[in-house]
């Protein structure tokens, strides 16, 4: 049994979590580790999703989120579901939800064409989170298959010792691997920029268990007719498309997929999640349009082509049109069953963390010696390891950070009035130069702020920083 649970960073890996407990429990052999976290004490971990893990850890991990919340942001279950067909999806998010080894058999993970073989970091956010936590962790962002660059930094990702691939038992933090310094390999290539961009946008993704799409079948549809088919016919220059996407990423060569997957992808079939975006990109089709719900029934084509007919506009428009409603619809509905569901939970969430957050957005505030801060719910939930979206959950939570809501002047008085007492008490002399130095507010700034500084501050204080100006 286990006596705490470090909390989980951003976008951190489960595996990560449980590697730091490993590294803090001062245990020399992992197997007591695992005895602690697992169900089973002669687990391997697997970096990149969740083992089966004891109802104790469990009771930790679910104090702050749902074991749905868990899979869906700390493991890598969207890089590998996103492109699968419905039901796939759900068995594949159910069997890592009850922690059951089956996931496999249901997500798509072409273990031979995925190139990143190992956990990979940044040098740059691995030296912020040694800033921010006091130590780094394995961001999931930085794992994702055909993403060689930071997405935050834009520079070149580093391997790991740690394999992905074969599990190993033991656990191995990123705070052990990555070193405390390495050379930074910008990324200038504008193509490669975008290309991350769009597949960690399309990772990020909610996770959408309601929606059927075929993204392959969007992709062809979405194809230059008059360039890419035959004299406008249904028959598409396989060979021509080919080319032209080889010649469009000639600068990366070692990431595309072959013909054969291409057409594939074409047909409606199922190929990783980078050669998806790749084309997509290619096509210039944006991230919305890959998600769009198929034309299932029949009664909905009929529909579309009527109201084509009678608006005498392209049927292929008003499909497109009508399929973004219906999934606009689909998801608001998906939406408020969720609700509904999880309502109870985070109402008991949300009173149980109000105290943390008083107490956070007080010390935010500064009191006494301590350089004063914005409160905003930003800076709370960095402080307090959430997500950025977790507040839109907790409205009494919300309602005690948005209480200490202040104008930017507000805040610079409230800074160059702490700046001015602490010279005072350290009975230094008090200068504009050493004011600006402690708050790195302008001379314009505390021109703005002047209305809010005779508020806050007793007369004498506030004519004697007048003089300062
Ligand atoms: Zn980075």
């Amino acid at each position: 049994m286990i006596g705490f649970l470090p909390e989980l960073y951003p976008d951190e890996l489960i595996y990560s979590l449980f590697a730091r407990y490993y590294a803090y429990s001062g245990y020399a052999a992992y197997i007591d580790a695992a005895h602690d976290i697992y169900s089973n004490c002669r687990t391997r971990p697997v970096p990149e999703f969740i083992n089966s893990i004891n109802e104790c850890v469990k009771g930790y991990l679910l104090k702050s989120q749902t074991m749905e919340e868990l899979v869906e942001n700390h493991t890598m279950f969207p890089a590998y579901s996103r492109f699968i067909p419905l039901d796939r999806r759900k068995k594949a998010f159910e069997a890592l939800v009850h922690t059951e080894g089956n996931y496999n058999n249901y997500l798509y993970i072409p273990v031979r064409e995925i190139r990143n073989k190992y956990l990979r970091w940044c040098p740059i956010c691995a030296k912020e989170d040694r800033e921010n936590y006091g130590e780094t962790y394995w961001h999931r962002c930085h794992q994702i298959d055909g993403v060689d660059i930071c997405y935050k930094h834009y520079c070149l990702l580093f391997n790991s010792s740690v394999c992905k691939e074969k599990s190993s038992p033991m656990l191995i933090s990123a705070e052990y691997e990555v070193p405390q310094e390495a050379k930074i390999y910008p990324c200038k290539d504008d193509l490669i920029i975008s290309l991350t961009d769009y597949i960690v946008h399309v990772f990020n993704r909610p996770n959408d268990l309601k929606c059927d799409y075929n993204t392959g079948l969007i992709l062809a549809d979405r194809l230059d007719t008059k360039k890419y088919h035959y004299d406008s016919s249904w028959m598409r220059k396989n060979e021509e498309i080919y080319e032209d996407y080889c010649s469009f990423y000639r600068d990366m060569p070692d990431s595309l997929m072959n013909i054969d997957t291409m057409k594939k992808i074409f047909g409606g079939g199922i190929a990783a999640m980078r050669y998806f975006c790749q084309l997509a990109l290619f096509e210039d089709v944006s991230e919305e349009e890959l998600f769009l719900p198929n034309v299932s029934s029949l009664q909905s084509k009929i529909i579309f082509q009527r109201i084509a007919r009678e608006l005498n506009e392209p049927e292929d428009v008003v499909i497109r049109i009508g399929l973004a409603v219906i999934k606009a619809y689909s998801s608001s509905n998906e939406l408020s069953k969720q609700t509904g569901r999880n309502r109870a939970r985070w109402e008991d969430v949300d009173l149980k963390l109000l105290p943390t957050v008083k107490e956070c957005t007080k010390k935010l505030y500064g009191q006494g010696d301590e350089r004063p801060k914005k409160v905003t719910i930003k800076a709370v939930c960095r402080t307090l390891n959430l997500p950025d979206k977790r507040f839109d959950y907790l409205p009494t939570c919300k309602a005690e950070i948005m209480r200490w809501h202040e104008t930017q002047e507000h805040y610079w008085a409230r800074e160059v009035l702490w700046a001015y007492n602490r010279l005072k008490n350290g009975n230094e002399i008090i200068n504009w130069k050493k004011i600006r130095t402690l708050t790195n507010i302008r001379k314009n700034n505390l021109e703005a702020c002047l209305k809010d500084l005779e508020q806050i501050a007793d007369k004498d204080t506030y004519i004697f920083i007048l003089e300062l100006l």
